[in-house]
């Protein structure tokens, strides 16, 4: 039964919102929350009057911007760490453009597109969706705190229950007026204002951690498992490519797909360089966080792992990518935001087989409960099981 999921519940915005990738018409999953709707809504009579250059952080699917854009001229600008949230608000603009003429909507243009929150400037309004990563969150205000003027204001808006007192005591850090409203639809707003003169923090952009090896991990702050090592990757490092014969004897390309901090590409360097490895290692980073592909980057380079030619790809998956792999390494996620799913591990796959060079494999770690064994199978001519513990399997999958 299809659901009437996509149609914006808002009479003066009737935008049509879908998430990305598009949800099934039966999916219960919309592109909005209540927090998206209260915030879009606390914020605009501010917005009018003001007229006040604001800028939109951490809008999942683009329901923040895109109401404010079809009811006010205000320039919004967007920020989002998520290369999924760029591609869902492209998707979503595209999608009420065509249909303005049926809907007499007309959505005023975007600022400027952010993924890097250190170009993030000096706006007077800043709008938050609060994420669920508070190292993120403290990144988010520490930037806005750095950059804006003493006048500028913070709307924030998240789902009642994640405002909680760890939350409210980030934003008293930054902000000496600090206001939550009371709950609308199980959502609340926090407004912020007037900078605190020196913010006593331990907060600091890169955390590092080492591995066993002596290497040393670089974490930004919205980096899956900032703070240690997975457990499915430790458990995945010792069946990474290491030897001699893993390589190429002219060139090998690894990719590293969904490379959160770098881990995995910096074992595999690592092992390439300690063991003296024929020809040449070309390491593809791919990640749809931005600050992923900055911390595998960094984590790259602060090793000294020179020999290794490093290419990045801030990517939704292996999306349009013409390179082949000998190896394709990968730790796949399976939640999108807070909704547990497989689609992306599936789209990884699907997507993996298309780039694989001939004799190329696919290794991937995964909670043994999913099994990707049988998924692997459907799509791949072969799969193997490599290792397997009560909590995790390493398998390998090649046509
Ligand atoms: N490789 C790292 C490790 O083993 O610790 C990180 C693995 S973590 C389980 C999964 C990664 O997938 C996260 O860094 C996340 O940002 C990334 N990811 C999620 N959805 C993605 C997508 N559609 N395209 C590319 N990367 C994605």
């Amino acid at each position: 039964m299809p659901q009437d999921n996509h149609n914006y519940p808002v009479e003066q915005c009737p935008l049509t919102l879908w998430r990305y990738p598009k949800q099934d018409v039966r999916s219960s999953l919309q592109a909005w929350d209540s927090a998206d709707i209260l915030l879009a809504e606390t914020a605009l009579p501010i917005l009018t009057q003001s007229n006040a250059s604001t800028l939109v952080v951490n809008d999942q699917f683009g329901a923040i911007s895109l109401h404010l854009q079809s009811v006010t001229s205000v320039p919004i600008s967007f920020y989002s760490d998520s290369k999924i949230a760029h591609l869902a608000y492209q998707q979503n603009l595209q999608l009420n453009s065509d249909n303005s003429a049926k809907t007499d909507l007309t959505i005023n243009p975007l600022g400027s597109s952010l993924n890097d929150l250190n170009k993030i400037t000096a706006e007077q309004i800043y709008l938050i969706k609060i994420p669920k990563n508070l190292d993120f969150l403290e990144a988010i205000l520490d930037k806005i705190h750095q950059v804006a003027a003493d006048d500028a204001q913070v709307i924030a808006a998240a789902k009642a229950t994640e405002i909680n007192n760890k939350v409210i005591k980030l934003f008293n850090r930054y902000f000496k007026q600090v206001d939550v409203s009371l709950a609308v639809k199980k959502s609340r707003t926090i407004s912020a204002s007037g900078k605190q003169p020196s913010p006593y923090s331990s907060y600091s952009y890169w955390k590092t951690w080492q591995l066993d090896n002596g290497l040393t991990i670089y974490n930004a702050p919205n980096v899956f498992s900032r703070s240690s090592l997975d457990m499915g990757a430790a458990f995945f490092l010792p069946h990474l490519p290491a030897k001699p014969q893993d390589f190429q004897p002219t060139q090998t390309h690894v990719f590293d797909l969904a490379c959160g901090n770098g881990v995995l590409s910096a074992y595999i360097a690592n092992s390439f360089q300690q063991n003296n490895c024929a020809g040449e290692l070309v390491i593809h980073l791919f990640d749809e966080s931005y600050m992923a592909i900055e911390s595998a980057v960094k984590t790259l380079e602060a090793n000294d792992l020179s020999k290794v030619k490093i290419k990045t790809y801030w990517n939704d998956c292996l999306a349009d990518v013409e390179q082949k792999a000998d190896w394709i390494v990968c730790n796949p996620p399976f939640h999108q935001q807070k909704t547990i799913t497989d689609h992306i591990a599936m789209q990884m796959f699907n997507q993996s087989k298309v780039c694989l060079a001939e004799g190329g494999k696919l290794s991937i770690v995964g909670n043994a409960h999913l099994g990707y064994g049988k998924r692997l199978n459907e799509i791949f001519a072969a799969s193997q099981l490599v290792a397997q513990d009560k909590r995790f399997v390493v398998l390998t999958a090649n046509d």
